[in-house]
């Protein structure tokens, strides 16, 4: 197979693997228990914790261990708003920009069937979303607020500083998705409230993230249970997880400048023969402030999904639209929110490069494409 889904998932690091294993096996206590065995994977997660707040930025006290992006999300954004109608605020108004995951999106239209008012601020036609059209969207009782750090679709990034610093003068809670982000730019906790991140986009263990939350923030729990994560998200935590995240993070963070360089040449290479030697190809979003990782692009009088179905059925792993929302027939929100056409949107296939990649699948790739392309048109 040759694997150009990466920002759908990453396949597990065999070193990570490594350090989990003993936690799954010999050391499988609770960490919750208090004898020797409890103790050994307890003290594993408090050290999965320290390593994974020293590369967030900030203190161990405000990382949670999560399920993964869509927890953190739907956490932060639920969260808010339940302290604020215990805060006696009453329901009050969140703004979500309209490229974010479903995560955040979805989260935002239950809490509009709880009567709060949501604003889905668009980006500009490069994708980016704009500290002056948040800071438009903002009303006296504006709550929270989400904007990521780059988009999963396009992989465009996204100005967090300016907006981070746009909420915190209005005094609104400031989410940031940085699930596409985490361990390929440095996390900005600094700017903001809170932000996710989850560990099978960077080598680690699927259904695992973190979700930093900064001390003191007002924010209710949504999971109740024992006192496990300082009794903000009960259930047994998964310490093999919390090794492997950690692990994974540092790795990603130690190896990001190697790693970035290597992924970006392999995509560029791809972009660049792509567009050249197939007509009627578009790159979507913006061509420099975009994640080392993503190639987006529209195939005139294609569909994106026989486009995959065809690679797929040559050995190429790719997407159409987001892959946590594959199966939808509707066009990608995040493109059609840039103001693309359905046309354009519809065809658009989403190639995203990892560090396992090579030069000659990438070569292999550009072959098999235009072929596939070829074929599709021709049977128009
Ligand atoms: N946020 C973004 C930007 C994502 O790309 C994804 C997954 O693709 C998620 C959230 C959800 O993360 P998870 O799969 O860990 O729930």
């Amino acid at each position: 197979m040759i694997y150009l889904d990466n920002a759908a998932t990453t396949p597990l690091d065999s070193a990570v693997l490594e350090k989990m294993l003993p936690f799954m096996r010999e050391n499988f206590g609770n960490p919750q228990s208090q004898h020797g065995a409890g103790r050994t994977a307890a003290n594993a997660v408090v050290a999965a914790r320290d390593k994974t707040a020293h590369i967030m930025g900030c203190n161990s006290a405000e990382v949670y261990f999560v399920s993964g992006g869509t927890e953190a999300g739907n956490t932060a954004l639920k969260g808010v708003c339940a302290a604020e109608c215990n805060g006696g605020k009453g329901k009050g108004h969140i703004i979500v920009s309209a490229i974010e995951h479903p995560a955040l999106i979805e989260s935002a239209k239950d809490m509009q069937k709880f009567g709060f008012e949501v604003t889905f601020v668009n980006p500009d036609n490069r994708g980016i979303v704009s500290p002056k059209s948040v800071e438009k969207a903002i009303k006296s009782n504006t709550v929270f607020c989400a904007v990521m750090s780059a988009n999963n679709e396009t992989g465009v990034i996204q100005p967090v500083k300016e907006i981070g610093a746009v909420c915190k003068a209005r005094g609104v809670f400031y989410y940031c998705d940085c699930v596409q982000t985490a361990g390929v730019l440095p996390l900005p906790a600094v700017h903001c409230d809170a932000l996710g991140i989850s560990s099978h986009k960077f080598y680690g263990p699927r259904g695992f993230g973190a979700l930093y939350i900064k001390n003191g923030s007002k924010i209710q729990r949504l999971i109740s249970g024992g006192m496990q994560e300082r009794g903000f998200r009960g259930g047994t935590l998964d310490a093999a997880a919390a090794v492997g995240l950690a692990e994974a993070l540092e790795n990603a963070v130690n190896n990001a400048e190697v790693n970035n360089k290597k992924i970006a040449g392999l995509r560029d290479t791809f972009v660049n023969r792509v567009l050249a030697e197939i007509e009627g190809t578009h790159l979507n979003g913006d061509k420099i402030n975009r994640l080392p990782a993503n190639a987006n692009i529209s195939f005139d009088g294609c569909d994106g999904e026989n486009i995959l179905f065809l690679l797929d059925l040559n050995g190429i792993a790719v997407s159409t639209g987001s892959a946590c929302s594959a199966g939808a027939v509707s066009p990608s929100h995040v493109l059609t929110a840039m103001g693309y056409d359905t046309a354009r949107a519809k065809s658009a296939v989403r190639f995203t490069f990892g560090k396992y990649n090579t030069q000659e699948e990438v070569l292999k790739t550009v072959e098999i494409l235009k072929r596939a392309v070829q074929k599709i048109r021709g049977a128009k």
